[in-house]
């Protein structure tokens, strides 16, 4: 496994690998790895000849000061994990190096995308994010990139970019994992006590009651009936959303869209965990 800390030398080394004739996949990553992101490296293992892996906690992304900081990073254990997935390439930058000329989001045309859920919660969250994936690519220039649907949003924003800056990635998108129970892994899980993942569950046990029960109701229905299911729950429901799968609009009927997807955000305690299913 070889890791690198220096854009230049990086694609100095991916420059040479291209030139033999390999392919190069990329799955960026901010740490604290758990198996959600090992099955997202193995799926870009099989695909690829070459994977990049990065490790990079993203400053621009965060629109809440105490979130950056209590973000989990033991760098250390997260390339033991990947060492025993035998990854190929680690890509482990600092601020400095992703961020040269200081550290600020470009404006990106993200096509409203940024306007409903993650980005109406989370001001800016989506330009950082756009920012550091586009700056990514440029370095890694990889043949195709992967993303989780537990991020669905964040994996239209990127296809997005990649269609309007024709850069010509193949995005693939891997399935949410999760634990034996049902909760959608995450790096936000390791600030839950036991207690706290297990009240947590209520999450996607809503999810996957909508899935079932969706045809019971209209879109607006469905969503007051999950809202009053958190009315007493330890995790505060911050939004429930219905919408089209494609564009990300809400949804008022369901003849309305072709595919839609049931996203939620809610708060155990400080941590705030996102999930979101497929209806149909
Ligand atoms: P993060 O480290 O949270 O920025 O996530 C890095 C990548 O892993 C993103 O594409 C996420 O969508 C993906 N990911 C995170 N959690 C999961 C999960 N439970 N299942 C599948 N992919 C995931």
């Amino acid at each position: 496994m070889q890791v690198f800390e220096s854009a230049s030398e990086l694609s100095t080394f991916l420059g040479k690998q291209r030139k033999d004739g390999k392919t190069i996949g990329f799955v960026p990553t901010m740490g604290a790895l758990h198996e959600g992101h090992l099955s997202l490296i193995t799926h870009a293992r099989k695909e690829n000849d070459l994977t990049v892996i990065s490790i990079f906690i993203n400053p621009t992304q965060f629109n809440n000061k105490e979130d950056l900081e209590k973000y989990p990073r033991v760098v250390e254990e997260d390339l033991v994990k990947l060492e025993s997935i035998q990854s190929d390439v680690v890509f482990l930058p600092d601020v400095k190096e992703m961020y040269p000329e200081g550290v600020q989001s470009e404006k990106l045309d993200l096509n409203g995308l940024d306007t409903y859920m993650e980005g109406k919660f989370r001001p800016g969250h989506f330009e950082g994010v756009a920012t550091i994936v586009k700056r990514f690519f440029e370095i890694i220039k990889p043949d195709r990139a992967y993303f989780g649907e537990k991020d669905f949003q964040q994996l239209l924003i990127i296809r997005h970019i990649n269609n309007s800056l024709n850069l010509g990635i193949e995005i693939v998108a891997h399935p949410t994992e999760r634990s034996r129970k049902g909760l959608a892994l995450s790096s936000r899980n390791e600030l839950l006590n036991p207690e706290e993942k297990e009240v947590s569950l209520i999450i996607p046990g809503t999810l996957e009651w909508a899935r079932k029960n969706y045809s019971n109701y209209t879109p607006s229905g469905l969503k007051q009936a999950i809202a009053k299911r958190f009315e007493n729950a330890f995790p505060k429901l911050e939004y429930v959303e219905i919408s089209n799968s494609e564009n990300l609009e809400p949804v008022h009927s369901w003849n309305e869209a072709e595919h839609v997807r049931i996203f939620i955000a809610a708060f155990t305690g400080k941590v705030r965990l996102i999930d979101n299913v497929s209806l149909f």
